[in-house]
């Protein structure tokens, strides 16, 4: 039987923007220690198709996270295909760029957008989570926040600072109201990333600009924190619940 004496067995994990980035790598990691992942993507089904072909058991689902009902379509959807879900992983994102100059309108369509994809979308996914896993004996969520929600952000990218922050607090709420229903969650903070995100940002001010204040000198690999996000969701562990677990090679010790 697929999973059987790994840490993850019999685990149902839905994984938002898994067709790229930080999110196919969970999605490997996931299925290698033994759960069933359930691949959420956006506009890529054809890499998310090949990366379920590649782990070999799980559901590929298309959703839109930008459209209000994105969340929720998803939700039901996932739910129809696995019944029962053990975590969550809320890791579909973006990060725009507009400047104080640029107007209001492009500043307030930006700013919408943001906070849409990274805040109301996951908040949707929460609240669907925590209703599911209270009828069924508990369950986790592992939220994608950032540290740019952590100590300020670029000037031209403060919208995605916010959204992070804010999801961050989402986070701890739900660890502290939550807990006594078996519902644990935890953020995930990472500095840069070596994924398309990053590589949008290299490609326009240069590599260096990136890691200069990253005392390791270099960005994490989304294997990194695929490995991070498989242990979160290991049955022994119990007291991370509320937890932000910086990964930003020592560019923001608190
Ligand atoms: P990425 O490579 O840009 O991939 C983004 C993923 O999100 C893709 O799978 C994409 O799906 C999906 N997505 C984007 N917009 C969507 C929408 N409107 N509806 C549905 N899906 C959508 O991102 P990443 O670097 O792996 O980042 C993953 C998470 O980590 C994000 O929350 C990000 O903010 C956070 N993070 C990243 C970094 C970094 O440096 N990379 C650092 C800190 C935190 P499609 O391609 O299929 O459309």
């Amino acid at each position: 039987m697929a999973g059987v004496g790994k840490p993850l067995q019999g685990q149902n994990v839905l994984v938002t923007g898994a067709s790229r980035g930080i999110g196919a790598a969970v999605v490997r990691q996931l299925a290698r220690e033994g759960a069933v992942p359930i691949i959420q993507y956006g506009r890529d089904q054809a890499a998310a198709e090949q990366l379920l072909e590649e782990v070999g058991a799980g559901v590929t689902l298309q959703a839109d996270l930008s459209d209000p009902m994105g969340a929720t379509r998803l939700w039901e959807q996932a739910r129809s295909k696995a019944g029962r879900i053990h975590a969550l992983v809320n890791n579909a994102g973006i990060r725009t760029e507009v400047s104080i100059e640029a107007g209001l309108q492009a500043w307030q369509s930006t700013w919408q957008k943001e906070f849409r994809v990274n805040l109301f979308a996951p908040a949707d996914l929460c609240r669907e989570a925590i209703l599911h896993f209270s009828e069924h004996g508990g369950g986790k969520i592992v939220n994608l926040a950032s540290r740019a929600g952590q100590r300020g952000y670029a000037a031209e990218a403060m919208a995605y600072g916010a959204t992070k922050a804010a999801l961050n607090n989402l986070t701890k709420s739900i660890a502290r109201n939550f807990g006594d229903k078996g519902i644990f969650a935890v953020a995930i903070a990472p500095g840069w990333v070596f994924t398309d995100m990053a590589k949008g940002y290299i490609a326009r001010f240069g590599k260096q600009a990136a890691v200069a204040d990253i005392p390791i000198g270099e960005m994490a690999l989304p294997e990194e924190i695929a490995e991070v996000i498989a242990f979160v969701l290991r049955s022994s562990q119990h007291s991370l619940n509320g937890a932000t677990l910086d990964m930003n090679g020592g560019s923001y010790i608190r």
